[in-house]
C-alpha cells in the first residue's frame, strides 16, 4: 500500500533479524502468535527492572507504581476497544480463558435443558469445546451455523436457527483458518432481536481491524494479547456492564472479595470480582506497550498492506499446478490457507521450515472447519505488518522447491 514502509517496522522486532536453518527468517505465522516490538520486551523488562510489586495491596512506593501501570494499562486497553468503561475490561490469561469464565459463569447460571448456543462451523476449538462442555453440565445444547465453500457464515442460515430456544450466539470475528472477516454487526442485531447474547471471540481481529466494542453492540468481547504483538499470559474478557454485573464469579479468591466471613463471602465491584489471584501484572504493561507501538502506526495502511500481501499470493498460488487455495471469503484479512494435490500439509511446513520459512501447517484447531472441506488439514500463510512482498516471493520459491523434492 502506498506510503506504508514494512521495511520500517522489521526494524523495531528484533527476533526478525535471523537467520534459521541457514536462512534469513520469513516469519509467517501471525495467526499462531505475532512478534513483539522493541517497545513490548523493555516495558516488560522495564516493569521488573524497576516496578515489581504486587497490585491493588500496597502500603508502599513500589506497589502503588505498579498498580498505576497495571490500571492504565487497563484504560489503554479499553480505549483501544471503544469500551464506555475500563472496568469492563478483566484481565484473563487470553481468548481461551475469557471464553471459558463466560461459560462457566454467565453459562452455568443462565442455561437450562433445552437452551441453545450456536456457534459456527468457522469456529477455533476455543469458541465450540467450552460450550460444549457447558452444555453437557446444563442441559443446553450447541447447534452450529453453517458457512459456504467460500468460508462465510451463512447468515439465512443463522436467521432460521435464531428462535427462542437460543440463549447464546458465539461467533468469531476473523477466522483464523480462513481469514473471513465476519459480519459480528449484523450478526449481533439479529441474534439481540431473537433474545439471546452474543459471544465475539477477537483473538485474528484486533491485530487487523478497528475494533469498536460498542458499536458492534455484542455482550462479551474476547482477545488475546500475544496475538497483537503483546506478550503471552494475557488477554482481555470485555463485557456490558449490566451483564457483567449480574454474573457470578468464575474463580474465588483474593483480590476478588468485597468480604469474607465463614458465614457468607461477598464480591468485589467490576472489573475485581472477576480477577481472582494476582494477575499477569506485566503482561497487561507489555499489551499496553504494544497498543501504544501500534497506535503509532498507520493501521488502516497496515491492513491494506497485508491484503496486497494476500492478493500476490493468490495471484502466485494460481501459478503453481495442483496448489489450491482453501475457502475465498469477500472480506478477509492477510491469511491464505492453501493444500497441494499429493502433498500432506505438514511435510511441505517441515521442507519450507528448513528453507527459514515459517507457516502453520495442520487443523489449525478448527476441526469442524477442516471436516466441512473434508480435509485432513492445510498450509496457512498469515501476513502481518512486519511481511514483505520478498517474504511472499520467499513463500512461493520455498513452494515451488518443496515440489520439485516431491516430484
Ligand atoms: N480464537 C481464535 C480465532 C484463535 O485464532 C485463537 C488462537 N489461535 C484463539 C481463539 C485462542 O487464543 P489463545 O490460545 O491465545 O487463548
Amino acid at each position: 500500500a502506498a506510503g506504508f514502509d514494512p521495511e520500517r517496522i522489521r526494524r523495531d522486532f528484533p527476533i526478525l533479524q535471523q537467520e534459521v536453518n541457514g536462512h534469513p527468517l520469513v516469519y509467517l505465522d501471525n495467526a499462531a502468535t505475532t512478534q513483539k516490538p522493541e517497545q513490548v520486551i523493555d516495558a516488560i523488562s522495564h516493569y521488573y527492572r524497576h516496578d515489581n510489586a504486587n497490585v491493588h495491596r500496597g502500603a508502599h512506593t513500589l506497589s502503588d507504581r505498579s498498580t498505576l501501570a497495571f490500571e492504565q494499562a487497563r484504560e489503554t486497553t479499553a480505549r483501544y476497544i471503544n469500551s464506555p468503561k475500563s472496568s469492563q475490561v478483566i484481565w484473563v490469561r487470553g481468548a481461551t480463558e475469557a471464553i471459558n469464565v463466560v461459560a462457566n459463569s454467565w453459562g452455568r447460571s443462565q442455561l437450562k435443558p433445552g437452551d441453545r448456543i450456536l456457534v459456527s462451523w468457522l469456529e477455533h476449538h476455543s469458541n465450540i469445546v467450552p460450550w460444549q462442555l457447558i452444555a453437557a453440565a446444563t442441559g443446553a445444547e450447541v447447534v452450529p451455523v453453517p458457512v459456504s465453500g467460500a468460508g462465510e457464515i451463512d447468515l439465512a442460515a443463522l436467521a432460521e436457527l435464531l428462535d427462542e430456544r437460543v440463549k447464546l450466539v458465539a461467533i468469531n470475528h476473523v477466522s483464523n483458518a480462513l481469514g473471513t472477516i465476519n459480519p459480528v454487526t449484523e450478526i449481533t442485531r439479529m441474534a439481540h432481536a431473537a433474545g439471546a447474547r452474543v459471544m465475539i471471540d477477537g483473538a485474528q481481529a484486533v491485530a487487523h481491524l478497528p475494533v469498536d466494542v460498542a458499536a458492534i453492540g455484542c455482550d462479551f468481547y474476547a482477545f488475546s494479547g500475544h496475538k497483537l504483538f503483546g506478550p503471552t499470559g494475557i488477554g482481555v474478557l470485555w463485557g456490558k456492564e449490566d451483564v457483567l454485573e449480574a454474573m457470578p464469579p468464575f474463580l474465588g479468591g483474593g483480590e476478588m472479595i468485597d468480604t469474607v466471613s465463614f458465614s457468607g463471602s461477598t464480591w468485589n465491584t467490576l472489573p475485581f470480582k472477576f480477577e481472582a489471584g494476582t494477575p499477569d501484572i506485566a503482561g497487561a504493561i507489555g499489551l499496553a506497550a504494544a497498543i501504544d507501538y501500534i497506535s503509532g502506526i498507520d493501521m488502516a495502511a497496515a491492513a491494506a498492506h497485508e491484503l496486497d500481501l494476500l492478493q500476490q499470493s493468490i495471484e502466485l498460488g494460481a501459478g503453481i499446478e495442483g496448489l489450491k487455495r482453501i475457502g475465498s471469503p469477500a472480506q478477509s484479512v492477510g491469511i491464505y490457507s492453501f493444500m497441494i494435490d499429493g502433498v500432506h500439509p505438514s511435510d511441505l511446513g517441515m521442507l519450507l521450515d528448513q528453507q527459514g520459512i515459517a507457516v502453520r501447517t495442520g487443523h489449525h484447531c478448527t476441526q469442524p472447519l477442516m471436516s466441512h472441506y473434508g480435509l485432513p488439514g492445510t498450509v496457512r500463510a498469515s501476513y502481518s505488518l512486519y511481511n514483505t512482498a520478498a517474504d511472499v516471493e520467499q513463500l512461493f520459491a520455498g513452494i515451488r522447491k518443496a515440489k520439485r523434492l516431491f516430484g
